[in-house]
């Protein structure tokens, strides 16, 4: 991978401007804030904060920052082991890899959309021009395809059914169920929701997923016509292009890093925070060692060193504000004793997944039979969806040669991955099974030239129903609290589009009250 060019370092003084003064410069250069959690969020927070001369200091309990976009290596190839695209739509990921310098290294996916797997005859393309695999026309051939005939006239009854006047349905599921019927459901719109969201269209808030359809509904009369309004016969749903960065979308990360330590700011890895506490003089941050540091005898507790957040004399280092940027778990842990209203929230349920990535030696998969993947219906199929990664990102098929890489996810809302409780040798197995199921093709364990296994816990896709109303709860409590911020997924959403524009957002908020409460 190429290192990291920082990119323009931006104007220290920016964040004051326009009332930029010498002495905001002089104020913002004593300001310490500690950032819990390296993440995409946690590291895009530190940025911002560095970037009007003040300190930032990240904790990341992991060896490495970038916690979901992280790289993986097989066979000596190195490709994303994580979060592989950013969507397009708002431009502030884009704007982002600009501002780090490297929109030399954006890149689109290869043209070849996605398959679906688990339908009478197997598989076949997922439909063009649909929305969240709600079809615009369901008497086109691909469509017909997927959903057979009977599936076809059901979905047609949605053109003579009165659409709602009076209030409209939340659930994605029983909208598509009441109107278009099981067969669109099951075999179009679960397969993408499951894929996308890791949740199923019952629990999916439509007017989240698809904020203009409800209203489309009313003016069309029906669901497949606002479907077609919506997508203007494009083919595509607005916002749902992605693209990519060669090398792999952790190329963000090291150029992050890099940002932030020009800067003069800090990224401190192995570094898990156990405790935030705060007293009159500021925020004192306590790290408890990831690892014991010496064996522990059999049948006793390893032994966990606790340590504080030192500086060079030894005394514990004073905060002027902390953003928190861990997962939901951890954050209402370190959050509860300062923002007690937090308790009052709901928590979001935070999904499993494990992606294994497999480098094969497969020239049968040379013409992508699967175009860049498979969506599964759900129950159809041990996996859930299907990446063919060397066949959807270029520069990964250059890097690979003669070598395949495909990349087989596991568990989503409500299920466990089925890989959890297997050893990574019996993971790989089994995802190579998988693999053969969904492409169609024979791989034998001899092809299999190496895997690696990556284990996340996803924070609630913002789609789910409710979530939005809980995030919008968790977020009132946290900004009543003076002196604290939180970010990551969990408050803004899954997704890069979502994570950085909030991550700076809550940023701007800390770096405001600082300068100028
Ligand atoms: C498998 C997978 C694939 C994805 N693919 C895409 C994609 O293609 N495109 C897209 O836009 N989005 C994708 N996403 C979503 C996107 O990657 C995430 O929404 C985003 O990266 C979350 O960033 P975050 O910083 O909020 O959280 P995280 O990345 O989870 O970072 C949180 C960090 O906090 C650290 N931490 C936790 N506890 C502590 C502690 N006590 N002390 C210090 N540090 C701590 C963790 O180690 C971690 O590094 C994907 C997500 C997953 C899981």
């Amino acid at each position: 991978m190429s290192t990291p060019d920082p990119g323009r370092v931006p104007d220290p003084g920016r964040a004051a401007d326009p009332a930029h003064t010498p002495e905001l410069a002089a104020k913002a250069a004593h300001l310490r804030v500690a950032v819990i959690g390296g993440g995409v969020a946690g590291l895009v927070a530190a940025e911002s904060i560095a970037a009007i001369g003040a300190h930032a200091t990240v904790f990341e309990a992991q060896e490495r920052a970038g916690g979901a976009v992280r790289s993986g290596e097989a066979d000596g190839l190195v490709f994303d082991a994580g979060a592989e695209s950013f969507a397009v739509r708002g431009g502030h990921v884009r704007a982002l890899l600009s501002d780090l310098g490297l929109d030399h290294r954006v890149v689109s996916p290869e043209p070849g959309g996605a398959w679906v797997a688990g339908i009478p005859g197997g598989a076949a393309p997922l439909p063009q021009g649909g929305l969240l695999g709600i079809p615009a026309n369901p008497f086109a051939e691909d469509v017909r395809r997927v959903i057979g005939w009977n599936g076809t006239w059901r979905a047609w009854l949605d053109r003579l059914l009165p659409p709602l006047t009076i209030g409209h349905d939340h659930s994605l599921g029983r909208l598509v169920r009441r109107r278009m019927g099981a067969r669109v459901l099951d075999r179009l719109v679960a397969p993408v929701s499951t894929g996308v969201y890791s949740a199923h269209p019952d629990d999916i808030d439509v007017d989240v997923a698809a904020p203009t359809l409800n209203a489309a509904l009313t003016r069309a009369g029906s669901l497949s016509g606002a479907v077609a309004e919506i997508t203007g016969g494009s083919g595509r749903a607005p916002g749902a292009a992605v693209q990519g960065l060669e090398g792999g979308m952790a190329g963000m990360i090291d150029a992050l890093i890099a940002r932030i330590e020009l800067l003069g700011s800090e990224v401190r890895t192995g570094a898990p925070v156990e405790e935030l506490s705060r007293d009159a003089d500021g925020w004192t941050v306590r790290i408890a060692d990831p690892e014991p540091q010496a064996a522990a005898a059999p049948g006793t507790e390893p032994e966990t060193i606790e340590r504080g957040a030192e500086d060079a004399a030894d005394a514990p280092v004073r905060f002027d504000a902390v953003i928190v940027a861990a997962d939901e778990a951890t954050a209402r842990r370190l959050l509860a004793p300062h923002v007690p209203e937090l308790a009052a929230v709901a928590a979001g349920s935070s999904p499993r997944i494990e992606i294994v990535t497999l480098v094969l030696d497969a020239p049968e998969l040379d013409a992508a039979p699967r175009g860049s993947g498979v969506l599964t219906v759900p129950g159809s199929h041990i996996a859930k969806a299907l990446t063919h990664s060397s066949a959807k990102w270029a520069w990964l098929r250059e890097r690979a040669g003669s070598r395949q890489v495909v990349r087989v996810s596991f568990g989503s809302a409500g299920e466990a991955p089925a890989t959890g409780a297997l050893d990574d040798e019996a993971a790989g197995r089994l995802a190579l099974a998988e693999a053969s199921a969904l492409l169609g093709v024979a791989l034998r364990p001899a092809q299999l030239r190496g895997s690696h296994r990556a284990r996340f816990v996803q924070a609630q896709p913002s789609a789910v129903l409710g979530a939005a109303e809980r995030r919008t709860a968790a977020a009132a409590a946290i900004a009543a609290v003076p002196g604290v911020a939180a970010t990551g997924a969990w408050l803004s959403g899954t997704g890069l589009a979502q994570v950085v524009p909030h991550a700076k957002a809550e940023a701007e908020r800390i770096r405001h009250a600082l300068l100028w409460d």
